[in-house]
């Protein structure tokens, strides 16, 4: 059965998407069975895994609006070695369109049913929001992985994504739990990042992954050419560490 995980963080721009394409190329890599599900209209975990998003013939916003199947509408990228569910603009509308629909917040869970068996991670990159389309993202995962760059509004930032899981634990999803909180982006050389990469530790303990990401240009760089660093670039220092963190992960699994 497939372990789901959402990889959110309700603020922009802290390597949500990076830690996710990286992340399901480093799980591939180490011979696990990955489906990637970009949930940003952005679309840029779709591109960025080599699967061109103004092309998609289906998309995750028909699974979400049930006229298609995750069979039929994930894509399967040669170069990363997993498979995609794809986004594009079009998913800015399933907002909207969901509002009325039954079930709303549980149409991506109620397709992923139907492929448990067929991977052994499914990743959901989710908006930099806590919208309609993150919560079926949260109502259909085991878990949350939480990037967060270490910086001073770092604990801040994170109450309200704690407040929003421990909600949706209670009201719609028992299963959901903080799988932890992984630092990205990170500079040893900058003492504030270091001392509030302490913080973390002490305030969330073993919710702390191991491995940390460094800020590396190679990971910035592998976007424009359709590929994850992992891929692009497998000997970069940000590569070797989504690899390593992709090895903590399948390790954690057992004791999840
Ligand atoms: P959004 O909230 O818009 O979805 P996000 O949280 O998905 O953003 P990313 O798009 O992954 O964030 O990253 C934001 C920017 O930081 C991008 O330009 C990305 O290339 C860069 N970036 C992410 N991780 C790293 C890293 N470890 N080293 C260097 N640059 C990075
Ligand atoms: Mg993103």
């Amino acid at each position: 059965m497939a372990k789901i995980f959402c990889v959110a963080n309700q603020k922009g721009g802290v390597g949500k998407t990076t830690s996710a394409v990286n992340l399901a190329a480093g799980l591939a890599k180490v011979g696990q069975r990955v489906l990637l599900v970009d949930l940003d209209p952005q679309g840029n975990a779709t591109m960025g895994s080599g699967v061109d998003k103004r092309q998609l013939e289906l998309s995750v916003y028909d699974v979400l609006l049930e006229s298609a199947s995750i069979q039929e509408a994930a894509i399967f990228s040669e170069k990363c070695g997993y498979h995609v569910l794809g986004a594009n603009r079009e998913l800015a509308g399933a907002e909207v369109e969901l509002v009325d629909l039954e079930r709303r917040d549980q149409r991506l869970k109620l397709a992923l049913e139907v492929v448990q068996q067929d991977f052994d991670f499914v990743l959901i990159d989710c908006p930099p929001s806590l919208s309609m389309l993150t919560l079926n993202g949260l109502c259909a995962a085991h878990g949350v992985i939480v990037p967060m760059q270490c910086e001073y509004f770092a604990l801040e930032g994170l109450t309200d994504l704690v407040n929003t899981i421990k909600q949706v634990h209670a009201n719609l999803n028992p299963d959901l739990k903080i799988i932890g909180l992984l630092r990205v982006m990170f500079d040893p050389r900058i003492t504030l990042q270091q001392q509030v990469s302490e913080q973390l530790k002490s305030h969330f303990g073993d919710k702390v992954f191991n491995t940390v990401i460094p800020r590396n240009v190679r990971l910035a760089e592998a976007p424009s050419y359709g590929l994850p660093g992992v891929v692009f670039d497998p000997s970069a220092k940000g590569s070797q560490a989504f690899v390593e963190f992709a090895k903590e992960l399948v390790q954690r699994i057992p004791t999840l």
